[in-house]
């Protein structure tokens, strides 16, 4: 089966509305017209609109970093599917390691963003992925299953194939230390069999599993190659045009 490639940008907590504007320009200017790769990119909340804007008429899509599950109501500093949507973002990460780490987040709560964002017709870009200590203690696959088990709680059929699955190992986030690639594949193997299981094999595979930690241009080829990997959720490289521009070449040289 084959799937088109995603390469999507995780800006985190980096880049004001202008400096988010002006990248997005660059990456307009070069990358705004072709098709052979689906590109996403995440800026902070603050910077969604202007975005938004430039994004206009552009293949490239507009995701957030995250949301809360309910609508609306008294959630200070809380942000819905629904106001995301009426920015016109099409994705949402969900449950990044950065997120479950620091702010506590739970693979049950997580669950509840994504039937949200499904329900509101977000696509959820799923963050999973093991400590180092979860690594070394042979719990990998074991880790992995509780959260793709617990995050994708109640998701149908018809909704999963909307989803995009980032195996992200925690410890290769953001530290220069990349999973190898016989690391990366066969977790991403590991998962499209839970998906199978979960969702039938048809959809399973029509679903993107993005590799994310440490992915440059340097290493994308290699990773991008294998079987299971779909593409790659950017954090770091994702920050810069020039680097950003080459992964999505070097997504489309894989495809
Ligand atoms: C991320 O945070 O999703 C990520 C993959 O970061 P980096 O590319 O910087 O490791």
């Amino acid at each position: 089966m084959s799937r088109k490639k995603l390469i999507a940008g995780n800006w985190k907590m980096n880049k004001n509305s202008a400096e988010a504007v002006a990248l997005v320009a660059e990456l307009v200017a070069v990358a705004g017209k072709q098709t052979d790769v689906e590109v996403v990119v995440c800026p902070p909340f603050t910077a969604l609109e202007g975005v938004a804007a430039k994004l206009e008429g552009a293949e490239i899509r507009l995701g957030a970093q995250n949301m809360h599950p309910e609508k609306s109501g008294a959630y200070t500093g809380e942000i819905s599917a629904e106001m995301l949507r009426a920015l016109h973002a099409t994705h949402v990460i969900l449950g990044h390691s950065e997120r479950r780490t620091y702010f506590g987040e739970t693979d049950a709560f997580i669950n509840k963003k994504t039937l949200a964002a499904l329900k509101a017709e977000l696509r959820p870009i799923l963050c999973v992925g093991e400590t180092l200590a979860e690594r070394e203690g042979n719990q990998t696959l074991k880790v992995v299953q509780t959260q793709i088990e617990a995050g994708l709680d109640g998701v149908t059929k018809e909704q999963a194939a909307q989803l995009v699955i980032a195996y992200e190992p925690v410890w290769a986030i953001g530290t220069g230390k990349v999973a190898t690639t016989a690391q990366a594949q066969e977790v991403h193997a590991f998962i499209r069999g839970l998906l199978v299981r979960l969702f039938g094999e048809s959809v399973a595979g029509k679903i993107r599993i993005l590799y994310g930690g440490s992915m440059k241009p340097s290493n994308a080829p290699e990773l991008l190659a294998q079987p299971d990997i779909d593409g790659g959720l950017i954090g770091g490289a994702s920050l810069e045009a020039r680097s950003f521009l080459e992964l999505i070449t070097a997504a489309a040289a894989a495809k």
